[in-house]
């Protein structure tokens, strides 16, 4: 939908009364934060990429919607305090008609691995939703036609997704809940083993758990999409073998570019291709590096898109960047001892320099410089049409029924 998005200005909780009602922030800049660049096209290829944007529904699998305080030191303080202040506003530039939001994964609670407790996970469901329903913009998506509908009308629609279940013991009728509540995407474990399997951060992969089988079994009976972007290698495999619909990666890259653990084998790659998911290109910062690009930017990113691509077509690849409004590096390092890019995690990497941010890619609402980059390297407007939502949507069909 592009440029006709119908946003009318609303900001974060302005029913309210900040100082009085809930702590403010002075929040980080949505838009030009930092002179991020755009790809350069001709005038022409801008066209392209303007009518690309305009004819096809646009979906991001993974991005973090709030904007973060301007004040690194004011980070955990806010984390602590758990309000979301959307970005409306760079939502509205993006010209996404869907976005995968993780609306309570590391910088919300991981500061506290003991914090992913069921009441924590519920009232950040609640207080999300309690600001996006107080204006008309962005609305929650429980089914494929309203992501449909998102695109005719000019608006967002908001895919709840959760990085990993709450704890939720063998008590399965949970998920049936958090499925009531909205989620629509779930991750099997977040890098630390937990009850239904092993981690990416772990050292021991024990693959998926007895209770992880009945986990995806119940995920696949609900109607929720299961993603294994932090689990570990065998545990991705074990789950992908074990569902009877298409599993996906919604932000990651692959190994073979870059020997990090966040990053994927090829097994798990073709796993996900062969299973007719969709496996989706992160941007987050030093995440997706390559030995050809060791300084990140929007071009070791497509480095990663170009080299799935080419392993398992074109049918089979999508983009989660898992960007934010807001100084992502600088959150990285006041979270990263909870995190899955911790310091010990980095052994063994080859050298690679540091950035302020990831130039290209920086925010969602840097989402069509995707688009330009593949405009500019001679991908044709149906590819195009697949990457950029229309994969995403073929599995959402079959999954979300
Ligand atoms: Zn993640």
């Amino acid at each position: 939908m592009g440029s006709g998005k119908k946003y009318k200005g609303y900001k974060s909780w302005e029913f309210l009364e900040e100082g009085k009602d809930y702590k403010g922030f002075k929040l980080a800049k949505v838009l030009n934060r930092v002179p991020s660049k755009k790809v350069e096209l001709s005038k022409s290829e801008e066209e392209r990429v303007q009518e690309i944007i305009e004819k096809n529904i646009l979906v991001s699998v993974h991005d973090h919607t709030e904007v973060f305080p301007e004040d690194p030191a004011e980070f955990v303080e806010h984390a602590r305090v758990g309000r979301p202040f959307i970005g409306y506003e760079g939502l509205a530039a993006s010209g996404l008609d869907a976005v995968f939001e993780n609306m309570m994964d590391g910088t919300a609670l991981m500061y506290s691995p003991d914090s992913w407790h069921w009441e924590n996970v519920i009232h950040q469901l609640g207080m999300w939703q309690a600001d996006i329903d107080h204006q008309d913009f962005v609305f929650i998506a429980r089914k494929v036609d309203d992501i449909e509908k998102a695109f005719r009308e000019g608006k967002l629609a908001m895919v709840i997704s959760l990085e990993s279940p709450p704890k939720i013991g063998e008590d399965l009728s949970k998920l049936d809940v958090l499925y009531g509540l909205g989620v629509r995407v779930m991750g099997v474990v977040y890098s630390k083993n937990n009850e239904f399997g092993s981690g990416l951060a772990d050292i021991h992969d024990r693959g998926l758990t007895d209770l992880g089988y009945s986990l995806v079994e119940r995920l696949n009976k609900l109607g929720v999409l299961i993603d294994v972007s932090h689990a570990s290698d065998k545990t991705s495999l074990d789950a992908i073998e074990a569902s009877k619909y298409p599993v996906v990666v919604t932000h990651a890259g692959a190994r073979a570019l870059w020997p990090s653990r966040r990053m994927k084998p090829d097994e798990v790659i073709h796993a996900v291709a062969e299973k007719k998911g969709f496996f989706a290109i992160e941007a987050a910062p030093h995440t997706t590096l390559t030995k050809n690009h060791p300084k990140h930017s929007l071009e070791s990113v497509m480095e990663h898109f170009q080299y799935i691509e080419k392993l398992v077509g074109i049918d089979y690849v999508a983009f989660g960047p898992d960007t934010l409004f807001g100084d992502h590096v600088a959150l990285h390092k006041v979270f990263a001892e909870y995190l899955s890019i911790k310091a010990s995690s980095e052994e063994g990497l080859p050298p690679y320099e540091k950035v302020p941010f990831v130039d290209g890619i920086e925010n969602p609402s840097e989402f069509p410089n995707i688009i330009r980059w593949l405009v500019k390297n001679g991908y044709s407007d149906s590819e195009i049409s697949k990457v950029v939502g229309g994969n995403v949507l073929r599995v959402l069909r079959t999954v979300w029924k």
